[in-house]
C-alpha cells in the first residue's frame, strides 16, 4: 500500500496548465511507489519535475525578489526525522535535490546563501538560468508600482510546490520548494525550507504548506498539523485545523496538504485555488483538483 499527494501552491489565481503538470508529477511518483521505491524518491521526483516547469513558483520559473535576483528554499524530511534544507541558493534547478543531498551528506539540517552554492556544486550539482520571460517581464512591470498593488499580485502567485507520501515499508516523507514570495527582499527566507513550518515529518505524518510564508512560520503550520494527527485527528480534519489556525491566528491565506501513518491524506486552503493531486493505492484513487 502507498499514498502520495501534491500541491502546487496557495494561489488566488488559477491556470489551467497546471493541473496537466501536477498529474505529470504525480504519476512519476506513483511509478516509483509502485515498484516499492522509497517515499523520499517519490515526493524528490515530483517536486523535480514541478521544479523544471515555467508555470510554478520553483526551480525554473521562480518569481524574481525586489532586486531582480532568483533565491531558491526547499526541504525534505522523512518519518525517522532525517532532514535537509537550502535557503536562499541561486542559480540551481532542483533545489529539493540539494536540500536532499544535505539531509544525506551532512550532519546539519539548513545550508544558506553563496556557501550552500559551493556545497552543491562540490557535489556536481550545475548552475543555471531559471528567469522564464513571464516572471521577468512582471518584475519589470510593478518595480515603480505602490506597495499595496505589489502585495495583490503576489497572492496571485503563492505557486510552490511541495509533494508528501508513504510508502509501502510505512516510512513518511515532504519535500517543498519554492522561489519565495515576489518582490520580497532578497534576503528574506520563507517558511518552506524552516523545519515544522513549510515542511514536516515524523512517524504519525508529513505535511507540505503553502502560503504567506511569514505566517505559516507564526503559527509552525506544518508540525501544527502533524500534531494534531498525533492528537487523534484524521488527515482531513488535521488539514482542515492547521488551516483554521492560520486563518484565526493570523488572518492570512494558504493551504496544506499533508498524509497519515494510516496512508490516508487530507487537504485544505483559505484561498480561491490551490491545485492538488492524489493517488491512494488501497484504493486505487486518483484526483487532480484545482
Ligand atoms: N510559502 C512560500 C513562501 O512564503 C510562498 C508560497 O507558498 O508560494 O516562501
Amino acid at each position: 500500500m502507498y499514498s502520495i499527494i501534491l500541491h502546487g501552491g496557495a494561489s488566488f489565481k488559477k491556470k489551467k496548465e497546471v493541473l496537466i503538470s501536477l498529474k505529470k508529477a504525480l504519476e512519476a511518483g506513483i511509478e516509483i511507489l509502485s515498484n516499492k521505491g522509497k517515499a523520499i524518491d517519490a515526493v524528490i521526483e515530483s517536486v523535480k519535475i514541478m521544479e523544471k516547469e515555467e508555470i510554478f513558483n520553483a526551480g525554473r520559473g521562480s518569481i524574481l525578489r525586489n532586486d531582480g535576483s532568483i533565491k531558491l528554499d526547499a526541504a525534505c524530511m522523512t518519518s525517522d526525522l532525517k532532514v535537509g534544507a537550502v535557503a536562499g541558493i541561486e542559480g540551481f534547478l532542483h533545489p529539493s535535490e540539494i536540500a536532499r543531498c544535505v539531509m544525506e551528506r551532512t550532519s546539519h539540517v539548513i545550508l544558506v546563501g553563496k556557501e550552500a552554492e559551493k556545497f552543491a556544486e562540490m557535489h556536481g550539482f550545475k548552475k543555471e538560468n531559471l528567469y522564464v520571460p513571464e516572471r521577468l517581464k512582471l518584475w519589470e512591470k510593478v518595480i515603480r508600482k505602490p506597495k499595496e498593488e505589489i502585495e495583490k499580485i503576489r497572492k496571485d502567485i503563492m505557486e510552490t510546490v511541495g509533494c508528501v507520501a508513504m510508502d509501502e515499508d510505512g516510512v513518511l516523507a515532504a519535500c517543498t520548494s519554492t522561489g519565495g514570495l515576489f518582490f520580497s527582499l532578497s534576503s528574506r527566507v520563507g517558511d518552506t525550507p524552516l523545519i515544522g513550518c513549510g515542511t514536516y515529518a515524523n512517524s504519525f505524518g508529513a505535511a507540505s504548506a503553502t502560503g504567506v510564508g511569514e505566517d505559516i512560520i507564526r503559527i509552525t503550520m506544518a508540525r501544527y498539523c502533524i500534531f494534531m494527527i498525533e492528537q487523534g485527528k484524521s488527515a482531513q480534519e488535521a488539514a482542515e485545523m492547521a488551516v483554521k489556525e492560520l486563518d484565526e491566528k493570523t488572518g492570512s491565506s494558504g493551504g496544506i496538504v499533508c498524509v497519515d501513518k494510516e496512508y490516508n491524506i487530507g487537504f485544505a486552503k483559505n484561498t480561491d485555488f490551490m491545485p492538488v493531486a492524489y493517488y491512494l493505492s488501497k484504493n486505487d484513487k486518483m484526483e487532480v483538483l484545482p
